[in-house]
């Protein structure tokens, strides 16, 4: 469970991205989180595995308060949370599988990666996941010569290797063509519903976080101004 109570955050600058912040999110949830450029969708979805730091409030993740949390136990937090970006974020010249693999880091010294000295199970649990988002024959080929859908899914298979409980998107489709967008997201769901993971995506395709989350969390200028059910959204938000 995400649970943010009268959550605050001011950038350095004095500019107040969040304001009293309460919201509360499930284990297994596909929540969307819509609103404007600059609106402060961005802001929220770093909080929860501390990219950023909240500056006044409450925010707990299964049950532990982020904002106190050290290094060791930052990094701790870090691994049952999953985190897609826009831009995939993946390392261009290398294999789909050894850009899995890479997930693999807190288990393993980096010398042991250079070396490429992976474990048999590791390499079967990196083939699982892009087996699990359909990109298996992929596996060999270097992510640089992949489509952007085709790369969003190695980035999937990457996060779901690494066993999360939660992932953040942030802007998963912003750079994909609609028809790959609504594949990417279908994606989402079939992860949600077969794995059970929290999923919060940061979109500002409306239409899309419509179609295919079950809850939408609309902010206007650092404030809520809905949340609930994606059927229901009717104001402009
Ligand atoms: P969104 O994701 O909805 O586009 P963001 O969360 O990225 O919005 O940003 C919310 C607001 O906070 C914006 O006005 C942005 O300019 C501001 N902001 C973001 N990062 C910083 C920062 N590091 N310092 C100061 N202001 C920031
Ligand atoms: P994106 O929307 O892709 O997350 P942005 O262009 O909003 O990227 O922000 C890029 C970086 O600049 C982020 O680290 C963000 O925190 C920072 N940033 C955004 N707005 C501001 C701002 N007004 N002042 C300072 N830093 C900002």
């Amino acid at each position: 469970m995400i649970k943010f109570q009268n959550v605050n955050k001011k950038y350095d600058n004095g500019y107040e991205a969040l304001k009293d912040i309460n919201l509360t999110i499930e284990q297994g949830e596909y929540v969307a989180v819509i609103g404007l450029s600059g609106a402060g969708k961005s802001t929220l979805i770093r909080c929860i595995n501390r990219m950023h730091d909240i500056s006044s409030g409450s925010l707990m993740v299964n049950d532990v308060e982020v904002s106190t949390l050290k290094g060791k136990e930052v990094r701790k937090l870090r691994r049952g949370i999953g985190m897609i970006f826009q831009s995939f974020n993946l390392v261009n010249r290398i294999s789909s599988l050894k850009n899995v693999l890479v997930s693999f880091v807190p288990d393993m010294s980096m010398w042991r990666k250079i070396l490429g000295l992976y474990t048999k199970q590791q390499k079967i649990e990196a083939l699982e996941a892009l087996d699990r988002m359909n990109i298996l024959d992929k596996a060999f080929i270097r992510v640089d010569q992949l489509s952007g859908g085709q790369q969003q899914r190695v980035a999937l298979a990457r996060t779901l290797a690494q066993k999360p409980s939660i992932i953040l998107a942030d802007e998963p489709v912003a750079s994909l063509d609609p028809i790959t967008a609504k594949q990417v997201m279908t994606d989402f769901q079939r992860i949600n519903e077969e794995l059970n993971m929290t999923i919060i995506i940061n979109i500002h395709h409306v239409d899309l976080a419509l179609e295919y989350a079950t809850r939408v969390v609309g902010i206007r200028s650092g404030e809520i101004v809905y949340d609930g059910p994606a059927s229901e959204v009717t104001e402009q938000i």
